[in-house]
């Protein structure tokens, strides 16, 4: 295995998927680490939490089969993916409504277009004008000149009400979790292209059965310590500021000197952090100037024998998107996850009426359901940024030397999701990899009482 002594004082801040993504790229590397997370529980926005003596997810995740890194280091830290995730070919069932299943036998991208062809739900001609757009869009490589709102891409290829209403719509808020007159379409087109256009399985969904917490961040952050990096929870990092050739942590008491830093705390937290550095400032302004999207999660446990016709079901009509069937991929019986994304008239109401509105759409789709047992509503307000067009988003290489930033807001094509941080965190540790800085300083991950630091912008 390759050993880069010079560089083995490299911080990470923050224990989130595009951290700790980076923290296990740099230990599979021979690099040491320490990885500092305010919060007590590591996962960041992918995280569970415990409820009544069992436990439940911050929100419910779907990956998909194209999620290539996410998964490479799942499978790097141990996780074994046939009993951590339910892989099934795409199908997007909408009760009673709608039903697109990919078809298992014929390869990409011609599974999804003979599932359009034969969805349920749709007239021959909503179904025509789908594929149209679909072969249009691939045509031109699923690539747009201008960047424009989803909304107004489909309107521009005619597509009727029905098919956004049951296909582009919850596909837009599944994976950017913003409205789709709101939504870039291009950054739709580049989740479409690759989820539907490369592999056959990279559109296959792939449900968590284990805790979010289980499924990513414990593993990675075990693997790394196994590496003889190391995981600091509790520990928030207030401020940063450049000292010679190496970066000043201020955790409570100590500060901690590294030679490298990667920055991988949510947008919204970087301009405190970076207030010294001062070529970071314009960085910290266009993270200010974000809007972020909320994410609803309302848990509803139901008696042990209630199980869903699906694992994971769409129901239109109402407040509630989504519900996944606890019991079938959790082994939590009788417990549903009913998932709403973005924002809406959800967010004006208390976490009791939430529950009751949702609770009572269960209940009018399936009207033999008894009433729940127990309700938990988790709000996410600020579960991701808006992904608007033309979004700037900032480069993971900063023009301070030896620190860079990760994080799902980064500069990538993919919405805010568990990839999108992935792939940011794996790009900062190769930067670091493949640079020649040599680090004057022998000791890793060194504490020293030095408080008052002197402020040297790099
Ligand atoms: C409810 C919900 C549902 C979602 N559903 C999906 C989905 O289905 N599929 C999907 O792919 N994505 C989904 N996402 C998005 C996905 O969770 C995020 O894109 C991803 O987890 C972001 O990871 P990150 O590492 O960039 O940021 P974060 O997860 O925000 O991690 C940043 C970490 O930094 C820590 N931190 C902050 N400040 C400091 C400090 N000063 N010192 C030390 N540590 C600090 C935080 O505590 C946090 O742990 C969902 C998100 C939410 C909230």
């Amino acid at each position: 295995m390759p050993h880069h002594p010079e560089i083995s004082r490299v911080a990470i801040i923050g224990g989130g998927c595009a951290g700790l993504a980076a923290a296990a790229t740099l230990a599979e590397r021979g690099i040491s680490v320490t990885v500092f997370e305010a919060a007590k529980h590591l996962g960041g926005r992918a995280r569970s939490l415990e409820w009544s003596g069992t436990y439940l997810d911050n929100g419910q995740h779907i990956l998909i089969g194209a999620y290539r890194e996410t998964l490479r280091l799942m499978r790097l830290a141990g996780v074994d993916e046939a009993n951590a995730l339910l892989r099934l070919p795409l199908q997007l069932i909408q009760h009673d409504q709608f039903c697109l299943q990919a078809s298992r036998c014929l390869p990409a991208p011609l599974h999804v277009l003979h599932g359009l062809l034969r969805a349920r739900g749709l007239s021959r001609g909503e179904r025509f004008a789908a594929l149209r757009f679909m072969l249009k869009l691939r045509l031109s490589r699923f690539h747009l000149s201008h960047d424009l709102p989803l909304a107004d891409l489909l309107a521009r290829h005619q597509q009727p009400q029905r098919v956004i209403r049951c296909l582009w719509e919850p596909l837009c808020l599944a994976a950017l979790n913003t409205p789709l007159d709101r939504a870039s379409a291009q950054v739709f087109l580049n989740v479409l292209r690759d989820s539907f256009a490369r592999g056959k399985h990279d559109s296959d969904l792939l449900l968590p059965r284990i805790g979010l917490s289980e499924l990513f961040a414990e593993p990675l952050a075990n693997y790394v310590i196994a590496k003889g990096g190391a995981v600091q929870r509790g520990t928030t990092i207030s401020a940063i500021t450049r000292h010679d050739d190496d970066y000043a942590l201020v955790a409570g008491d100590a500060t901690h000197h590294f030679t490298h830093v990667i920055l991988a705390v949510p947008p919204f937290r970087l301009a405190k952090l970076v207030a010294d550095l001062a070529p970071l400032a314009e960085i910290a302004r266009m993270c200010d100037s974000y809007d972020y999207q909320p994410i609803a999660t309302v848990y509803l446990q139901y008696p042990p024998q209630i199980r869903l016709p699906h694992p994971m079901l769409g129901l239109a009509g109402g407040l509630s998107q989504w519900v996944l069937d606890r019991g079938q991929l959790n082994g939590q019986a009788g417990l549903l996850a009913v998932v709403i994304s973005a924002e809406g008239a959800h967010m004006h109401m208390s976490q009791e009426e939430l529950a009751d509105t949702v609770a009572n759409e269960i209940a009018r789709a399936f009207p033999d359901f008894p009433p729940t047992l127990g309700r938990k509503v988790i709000i996410e307000k600020r579960a991701t940024f808006a992904c608007v067009p033309n979004m700037p988003r900032p480069p993971q290489q900063t023009p301070c030397p030896g620190f860079y930033l990760a994080g799902d807001y980064t500069v990538g094509d993919y919405p805010a999701t568990i990839e999108g941080a992935v792939r940011s965190g794996i790009i900062c540790a190769e930067k670091i990899l493949d640079s020649d800085t040599i680090n004057p300083h022998p000791h890793p991950c060194p504490a020293s009482g030095r408080g008052n630091n002197t402020r040297d912008p790099c």
